[in-house]
């Protein structure tokens, strides 16, 4: 029997579980699935953990979520399309939800497809190599709970690990002797932590934009937010401000760019994440930064040097749940030979032409429609249920309007699903006085 091993049972490898058991439900005679999870329970960063630096078993932490963490675009654009949010919650629920109820979304789909007996949970991998004579992997592994090394075989590999874990963390003069605390975003769990300080952050991106915001809310005396490119440019509100890059800092004082100066507690570095492959051989691993178009990965997915290995979620993100669906859906079908591959420098050639539409986006909307014509193009090939994707990219649009004129209040907007056609309630309490994320409070109606 054919045998297919996932690394990682976050959104993207419970993807692929799903697209599996939605075939075998349509009586497909689907391959023996095993999927190796790393942490103790499914969901991946939505998984939300206490700890950093290492876990219970000296592993490095996977989790970069943080307490108080909101969507940060419109629960519309990630929908399931078969699995909605109405379907789950029984109800429809406003657009931004906190951490606890997307985990809840994403659970409750797979517990509904009864596939967690697929997956093999406190269990690492620890090296992935392909076998040339017999054409197979060799996927060795460790049991933590049993501690337990073991290798099996497989017939193909889908790499689905994410690449928001392992931090990149670049260096300042002086920051060997700053007197306060220095943390990458990988590591920041709790706003409180920064109430009554003076917080820096360095980055301009998503993580920055909203820890920074985080902070704010949760009450720190100023927030100075420092970028390398340019500045993220929001009406910020009082107390929150953007300078030029950091130079040096010397005790406590931050020099930057401009010749400015301010006097900080402590230091956040969100400068983003590295795609991190520890279990890969050479042959078989991805070198990427984060960007659109990561090359060598046929549709995105496919390991043009051997299509046998597939990778999920590898691409920058504004899409995330639904195009890691239509991705599994993809690999699904390669490996249930639904879909015939090209040979190599067809697929090459292909990908190579997204690579160069990917060098001519120049703005976030440029990006949403390159992504959006991405996961329409692999939601054509298979069974994944069609859902449309202009009117997700025109949500985006929105989103990123509602943004831009209120950093502080855009999560206070409802949108229409793409699924239902229903429209989202409007949340009982603005994002800015809401302290308490948990699902129960969420849910409740005022
Ligand atoms: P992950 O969620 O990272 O899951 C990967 C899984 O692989 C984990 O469970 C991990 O334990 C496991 N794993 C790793 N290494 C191994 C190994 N060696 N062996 C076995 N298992 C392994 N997206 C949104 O749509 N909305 C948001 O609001 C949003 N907020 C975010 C906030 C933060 C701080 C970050 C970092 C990301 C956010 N994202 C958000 C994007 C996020 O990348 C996706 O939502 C999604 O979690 C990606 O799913 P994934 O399965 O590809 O990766
Ligand atoms: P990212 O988007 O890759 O951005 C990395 C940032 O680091 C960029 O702004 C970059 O600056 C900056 N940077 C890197 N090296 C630097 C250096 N040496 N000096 C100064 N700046 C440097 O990473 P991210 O912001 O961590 O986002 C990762 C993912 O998490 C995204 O998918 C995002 O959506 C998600 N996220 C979501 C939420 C939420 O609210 N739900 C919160 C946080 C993160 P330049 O742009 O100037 O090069
Ligand atoms: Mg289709």
């Amino acid at each position: 029997m054919t045998r297919v091993a996932v690394i990682g049972a976050g959104p993207s490898g419970t993807a692929v579980l799903r697209a599996f058991q939605s075939a075998a439900k349509k009586k497909t005679k689907i391959p023996e699935i095993v999927c190796f999870e790393k942490q103790s329970d499914w969901g991946g960063l939505w998984n939300y953990t206490w700890r950093t630096g290492l876990d219970e078993h000296g592993e490095p932490v996977h989790g970069s979520m943080y307490r108080y963490l909101w969507s940060n675009g419109p629960k519309e654009c990630l929908e399931f399309a078969d699995y909605t949010f109405e379907e789950h919650f029984g109800k429809a629920i406003p657009s931004y939800p906190p951490r606890a109820v997307l985990w809840d979304y994403i659970k409750g789909r797979v517990e509904k497809a009864k596939v967690r007996k697929w997956v093999r949970f406190s269990t690492p991998v620890r090296m992935v190599e392909w076998d040339k004579k017999k054409k197979k992997f060799n996927v060795t592994v460790h049991d933590r709970v049993k501690d337990k090394m073991y290798t099996e075989q497989f017939d193909n590999v889908i790499v689905a690990n994410g690449h928001f874990s392992t931090p990149q963390v670049p260096e300042f003069d002086g920051i060997k002797t700053f007197n306060g605390r220095v943390m990458h975003a990988h590591d920041f769990r709790d706003a409180l932590e920064f109430k009554d300080k003076d917080v820096l952050i360095v980055g301009r991106s998503y993580s920055a934009e909203d820890i920074g915001s985080q902070c704010w809310k949760y009450g720190a005396r100023s927030v100075t937010a420092t970028y390398r490119t340019k500045p993220m440019g929001f009406k910020w509100p009082k107390g929150f401000e953007e300078r030029p890059l950091l130079q040096k800092l010397v005790g406590k004082t931050a020099y930057f760019k401009d010749g400015s100066t301010k006097d900080v507690d402590a230091i956040i570095l969100c400068t983003g994440y590295q795609h991190h492959f520890p279990f890969l051989s050479e042959e078989l691993r991805l070198k990427t930064t984060n960007r659109m178009w990561p090359a060598d990965l046929y549709k995105g997915v496919i390991w043009e040097d051997n299509p046998k290995l597939s990778y999920m979620g590898m691409q920058d993100q504004f899409y995330t749940f639904n195009m890691f669906d239509a991705q599994a859906w993809y690999v699904r079908d390669v490996i249930l030979g639904r879909i015939k591959l090209p040979k190599k420098d067809a697929m090459t050639k292909n990908s190579k032409a997204w690579r160069k539409r990917e060098l001519t986006l120049e703005t976030p909307e440029h990006a949403i429609w390159f992504q959006g014509d991405y996961v329409k193009e692999l939601i054509a090939a298979t069974d994944y249920p069609n859902f449309d994707i202009e009117a997700t990219n025109k949500t985006f649009m929105d989103w990123e309007h509602d943004k831009a004129a209120d950093i502080m209040g855009y999560r206070n907007k409802a949108y229409r699903s793409l699924m239902t056609g229903n429209v989202a309630p409007v949340h009982h309490t603005p994002w800015l006085e809401a302290m308490d994320d948990s699902l129960e409070t969420f849910l409740k109606v005022k």
